[in-house]
């Protein structure tokens, strides 16, 4: 490749950033490939197994490369962050009445993944169109061994806060980052160096399971409920499960309250993260007792379709336990009885405790004299030592 000239790469970023804008990225910049200067926090959190069940993350290839985005080929030597706004303003149709599910907004629509890679791919056309000749490249969108949003601070997008969420001054923090590692160079952005989160706490405050640390800019992801719902394999952590409240897919309630999405967000008028009308946000009991079938079918193109279906219906028995959804006793029943998944089983006798019924007593009790699964068996026991407990606290 023939050295570009400073002049010649100014242009050129220009007309990149503004053809990004044509292509639907609300926001564009560009960094170095040089090291994160947050590391180590981010080693350290690592450490800590904050990252829980997300093992990928610690891999030692993760790891080198987010060190060293060299070691990523292609060798590049400018990287494009661009940020894409999903926020949809108010949903197109009413909330159902209770007891019903809620998901995230990036969920809204279809996976954003294919989205946002075509059209880096056509930003990408218009690079190689421009300079003359192939540029190579590698492309993420959020599935990268990089500081996403370290990177996108540097290449003067915006500040991450409190919530470690990257929030745009005009624009909140609604957005998806996604990035092109290039082998061509391009002038570097200004990092953005303010944090105005000032003396705001109100995410921390507002987290109901306590996920966010004060003044670390961590987030515990074993506490945290996008990861429960989504990335959790295994079992939600008892003492978690109340605070799930409805949410079935991730958790917007950090970046709800943030003031700076509060004053800023503007709705997107793009087709592909406009919220599907409905919702992609089922009745809980319809998740609970829907089949694999019925799953795939409905959840194809869907970003649900990452939480498999035995974690949305495990997350739909919690979300009933923790609405005390008397009405849903005959589903949870039905789920401990017959879902073929354990962990369903489990969460469902969960559920069956926080109902505390009579007929739900019955129910675990039976269910326990059938049961084959220790864990569904020790499930079932600690729901029915729960309704003991209950029954014995006297009411004010
Ligand atoms: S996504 Fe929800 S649970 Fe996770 S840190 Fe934010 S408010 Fe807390
Ligand atoms: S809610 Fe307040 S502290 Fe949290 S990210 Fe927004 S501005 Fe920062």
């Amino acid at each position: 490749m023939l050295e570009a000239a400073p002049a010649r790469t100014a242009d050129l970023a220009n007309r990149i950033k503004a053809h990004a804008r044509v292509l639907g990225f609300s926001a564009c910049g560009i960094t170095t490939p040089e090291p994160p200067p947050h590391l180590s926090h981010f080693e350290k959190w690592l450490a800590d197994g904050m990252h829980a069940g997300m093992h990928y993350l610690a891999s030692a290839q993760a790891r080198a490369r987010r060190a060293n985005t060299l070691l990523i080929p292609p060798r590049s030597q400018s990287i494009i962050m661009l940020a894409t706004n999903y926020y949809q303003g108010e949903p197109p149709t009413p909330q159902p009445a209770a007891p019903h599910a809620k998901v995230a907004r990036y969920a809204w629509n279809d996976d954003y993944h294919h989205t946002l890679l075509d059209r880096m791919h056509a930003l990408h056309a218009f690079i190689e169109a421009a300079c003359g000749e192939p540029v190579a490249q590698r492309m993420y969108a959020d599935t990268g061994p990089l500081l996403e949003r370290e990177l996108a601070q540097r290449a003067g997008l915006g500040w991450i806060g409190k919530n470690t969420m990257l929030i745009q001054p005009r624009a909140g923090s609604w957005t998806l980052l996604s990035e092109i590692l290039l082998a061509w160079p391009l002038p570097a952005d200004q990092p953005f160096v303010a944090d105005r989160c000032g003396s705001c706490t109100r995410c921390i405050d507002a987290c109901p399971t306590q996920a966010i640390l004060p003044d670390e800019r961590r987030i515990d992801s074993r506490r945290c409920i996008s990861y429960l719902t989504i990335e959790e394999r295994g079992a939600i952590t008892a003492e978690l499960r109340p605070a799930l409240q409805d949410w079935v897919f991730g958790c917007d309630i950090c970046q709800d309250v943030c003031p700076w999405n509060e004053r800023f967000a503007q709705a997107t008028n793009d087709a592909a993260f406009l919220a599907r009308d409905p919702l992609p946000e089922p009745g809980l009991e319809a998740l609970l007792l829907s089949s694999a079938a019925q799953f795939s079918e409905t959840y194809k193109r869907s970003p649900l379709k990452r939480a498999k279906r035995s974690g949305l219906a495990r997350n739909a028995a919690v979300a009933l336990g923790a609405q005390r959804a008397q009405a849903a006793q005959p589903a949870l029943v039905f789920a401990l009885q017959h879902d073929d998944d354990a962990g369903v089983r489990a969460h469902a006798a969960w559920a069956l405790g926080q109902l505390g019924s009579a007929a739900s007593q019955l129910a675990l009790q039976a269910a326990l004299a059938s049961e084959q699964a220790e864990v569904v068996r020790g499930e079932i026991a600690a729901a029915l030592q729960h309704c003991a407990a209950a029954a014995h606290t006297p009411t004010v």
